[in-house]
């Protein structure tokens, strides 16, 4: 499965790229065929930079029911530790496979998404996930 299309918008962040490439090709075959198949499936940077805003063109949401499906990830995600980056990408991917929704029983979103990664084989790391935002909000 050729997954080139979703890997262009990182040329200018090579360690991220290889760590998104990495978390898609380890992804269950159905999560994969659900992505390549639906064109509302999109992954993009998030081009944020200070003092201009977000140039990112953000599409409109789909019909109720269809939660968003493009996946945004940040250029810092290039230079954290390996196991909390491949973390929160496939965090991201799994909330892009459940449309933002919850996981059978689990309907908390963000414990849905994390459920789900999990058995993708990212857990969240046993680091301080909220001290890691918290130097990662302040640019540090
Ligand atoms: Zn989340």
């Amino acid at each position: 499965m050729s997954f080139e299309i979703y890997l262009a918008p990182f040329d200018q962040h090579p360690q991220l790229q290889q760590r998104v490439r990495s978390v898609l090709t380890s992804l269950p075959e159905h999560v994969q065929q659900d992505f390549v198949t639906d064109e509302r499936f999109g992954v993009a940077l998030d081009n944020y930079e200070p003092g201009k805003g977000w140039t990112l063109f953000m599409p409109t949401p789909g019909p109720p029911g269809h939660g968003s499906r493009r996946v945004v990830l940040k250029p810092r995600l290039n230079d954290l530790p390996e196991d909390f980056s491949l973390y929160v990408i496939a965090h991201e991917f799994a909330h892009a496979f459940l449309r933002n929704g919850g996981w059978g029983e689990i309907t908390d979103p963000e414990d849905a998404a994390d459920a789900l990664a999990a058995t993708w084989g990212y857990p969240r790391p046993a680091t301080s996930i909220r001290s890691l935002l918290q130097r990662w909000r302040r640019g540090q």
